[in-house]
């Protein structure tokens, strides 16, 4: 087994920019937008794409891990480009603003009142 440096974040420093995430062939950083980043260190090639994006120079090869198989890291290559090229699993339509779909919209409003009124009345 084979002994390599793998990247570390100095949480400290990072912005949650997320110019590393969107570099590393491996998905071996984790964090959201605007919250800081961290590695996981086995999924980590030692590459060093992350480090020449980051703009704050947060992020150094130090953490000793062991070495995965090229089989191992081109497994992870190949579940980001899958991610990467993935049809979302919700298609969100962008709301409508035809002016028929809006009188459609206010007609039904107006019908449900009414039969809210109607109810109420016969309530009484
Ligand atoms: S060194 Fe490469 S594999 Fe490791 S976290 Fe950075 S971009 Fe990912
Ligand atoms: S590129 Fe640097 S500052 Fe930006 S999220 Fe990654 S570690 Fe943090």
């Amino acid at each position: 087994m084979t002994t390599v440096l793998t990247a570390y974040i100095d949480e400290q420093n990072c912005i949650g920019c997320g110019k590393c995430i969107r570099v590393c062939p491996t998905d071996a950083i984790v964090g959201a937008r605007h919250l800081l980043h961290t590695v996981i260190p086995q999924y980590c090639t030692s590459c060093e794409n992350c480090i020449n994006a980051c703009p704050t120079n947060c992020i150094i090869l130090q953490t000793p891990s062991i070495a995965m198989s090229k089989y191992a890291e081109n497994q992870l290559k190949m579940k980001k480009q899958i991610r990467l090229t993935a049809k979302p699993l919700l298609e969100v339509k962008p709301a409508t603003t035809s002016a028929v779909t809006g009188d459609i919209r206010k007609q039904q409003v107006a019908d449900a009142i009414a039969r809210a009124k109607a109810r109420r009345n016969q309530a009484q």
